[in-house]
């Protein structure tokens, strides 16, 4: 049975820690360290000037995020 504090994989396969557990025991929220890809964004491409356009240059930008909490049912 898990307890608060071991380690448990994410959803990514990385090596997370437990942090809360469901009292009937079959959910259980696992904290990870790692970067976990979150979403694309568009930002503003200045490396090329929109002079011919009156839309703005956008480039997509992956987005990272670190010490993600995952729910996972057991
Ligand atoms: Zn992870």
């Amino acid at each position: 049975m898990p307890s608060v504090g071991d380690f448990y994989r994410c959803p990514e396969g990385h090596k997370a820690k437990i942090v809360w557990i469901s009292e009937d025991k079959k959910v259980i929220a696992v904290k990870c360290p790692q970067r976990h890809f979150n979403k694309v964004v568009k930002v503003t491409d200045h490396e090329r000037p929109a002079l011919s356009s009156r839309r703005h240059h956008t480039k997509e930008r992956k987005v990272y995020v670190r010490d993600l909490v995952f729910l996972i049912r057991i």
